[in-house]
């Protein structure tokens, strides 16, 4: 007979004799096209039983009746700068960060660690920093720039999860932006990789004379910044990105839309033949421009957050399924690069990895019907298929990674910054209030966080893509 105990927020049983490691019982399970009531078993990292009523026992037994549970996150877009910037976040404290927000694997970015990740050497010293401190898995992007074309069939073959360009001053000295004709040549190489690249699209040439413009005639505040980076330079770098991947039958993915325009130009490049998807971030969905003028840098980034009325029209985008993946764009610095009178020169990026899936929870709660499964496809299976991840990532199903998030839909949890796992508490969601709660996630079976605290050693490991 098991023995019954309360642990954290759910009941738990332990069996001396057990069928399965781990059964999650009675939960609400988040699959691809709908929620179902069903008992998940878990033995040796796998799930292994997946019906209403399992049959056997678990060594333990979780009652997740007031449960759900969807695929753990999968967040393709962080920056957590180690090695060589680790004073600005680190992987420690940033896995940790996704962890405790229901993440399971993140994408680190390769321009805000030194070396940035241009070559296979640098590859192999993140790989190594991550494996040594990572509580989730990872995979890792390579950069694409005039320096190192050179180098991109050794990163693919290093296992990059795609090439990120970007379109406009990145802001860091040694990752420079790629012109047409860089990102024409790399594209090419990349296509014949079969890799992806991933591009920041603001138009260089719009935004820099813009702003030199604006800061003549009006000044540095928050206001003339918006108005440097307007939602027509994205969609020129999204044009050009989609002409040159059309012309070179490059994969294209690009990240961080801040526009319903930018998407539906994306969707209409897709519809003619273009290889071409696309992110979105939570801070575009929940902050507008009024949130920047009042809470200043720390709502700062770029492409910036834009009106209400555009918020509004990028959120509908998103529930009509036109978006295709949702990350966090994780992306801090030393507290003092956020401390400028000068708003064009404080650094351009949002905190956000720890409340990524609770500020999508809170906003999907917000809706009359929520669509569950679209947000378990944006964060999680639509990652893992977009970027060839290995079939167990993604999903929940019988012979996937236990990789999961258990949420408690019905709690409610204000952001507090004494909460954060950061390594600098700075986040512009303080003091929110959101509906949702997640109280576990675990990584292949084992728990890496709970209620908010991280719970596990680093075991993270490097994902691969596989081939398309
Ligand atoms: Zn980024």
């Amino acid at each position: 007979m098991p023995l019954m105990c309360s642990f954290g927020q759910s009941n738990v049983s332990l069996a001396t004799v057990a069928d399965f490691d781990l059964i999650l019982r009675n939960a609400n399970v988040v699959l691809r096209n709908g929620v179902e009531r069903s008992d998940v078993a878990i033995s040796d990292r796998i799930i292994v039983g997946l019906r209403p009523g399992l049959l056997g026992s678990g060594r333990t037994e979780m009652d997740c009746t007031r449960l759900h549970v969807l695929p753990g996150v999968i967040d393709s877009h962080v920056h957590f700068n180690e090695p060589g910037r680790a004073e600005w976040e680190g992987i420690s404290s940033g896995s940790r960060a996704v962890a405790a927000g229901g993440g399971t694997c993140f994408f680190d970015m390769p321009l805000n660690s030194t070396p940035p990740v241009l070559d296979a050497s640098a590859f192999a010293a993140k790989r190594a920093a991550a494996e040594a401190k990572s509580v989730t898995d990872f995979a890792i992007w390579g950069g694409l720039t005039p320096l190192n074309l050179g180098q991109l069939a050794r990163l693919s073959e290093a296992g990059v999860i795609g090439f990120k360009a970007f379109m406009s001053n990145s802001g860091i000295t040694d990752f420079s932006y790629s012109d047409v004709a860089t990102l024409r040549a790399g594209m090419k190489t990349a296509a014949a990789l079969g890799t992806p690249v991933a591009v920041h699209a603001e138009s260089e040439e719009m935004i820099k004379a813009l702003a030199a413009q604006r800061r003549s005639r009006r000044g540095s505040t928050a206001r003339e910044y918006l108005d440097s980076r307007p939602i027509a330079a994205e969609l020129e770098a999204i044009r050009i990105a989609c002409e040159v991947a059309g012309e070179t039958g490059c994969d294209l993915h690009v990240v961080h839309v801040s526009s319903a325009a930018g998407v539906e130009l994306i969707a209409a490049q897709r519809t003619a033949g273009v290889k071409v998807t696309c992110e979105t971030c939570p801070h575009y969905l929940t902050l507008c421009e009024d949130d920047v003028l009042a809470l200043g840098p720390v709502a700062k980034c770029a492409p910036p957050v834009r009106s209400a009325i555009e918020r509004r029209r990028l959120i509908k985008t998103v529930m009509l399924g036109h978006i295709n993946t949702i990350g966090s764009d994780h992306s801090p610095s030393s507290p003092e690069l956020k401390e400028h009178e000068d708003f064009f020169a404080v650094w351009g990026g949002i905190a956000g990895a720890q409340h990524l899936l609770p500020l999508m929870i809170d906003l999907w709660a917000q809706r009359a019907d929520p669509d569950w499964p679209l947000l378990a496809r944006l964060l999680s299976t639509n990652v893992a298929d977009r970027f060839c991840l290995p079939s167990g990532f993604g999903r929940i199903a019988v012979g996937a990674e236990a990789s999961l998030a258990l949420v408690d839909l019905a709690a409610t949890e204000e952001v507090t910054t004494d909460r954060l796992h950061y390594r600098h508490r700075l986040t512009p969601y303080a003091g929110r209030k959101l509906r949702g709660k997640i109280v576990r996630t675990l990584l292949r079976g084992q728990t890496i966080a709970r209620d908010g605290q991280s719970a596990g050693e680093p075991t993270g490991r490097l994902v691969v893509p596989q081939s398309a």
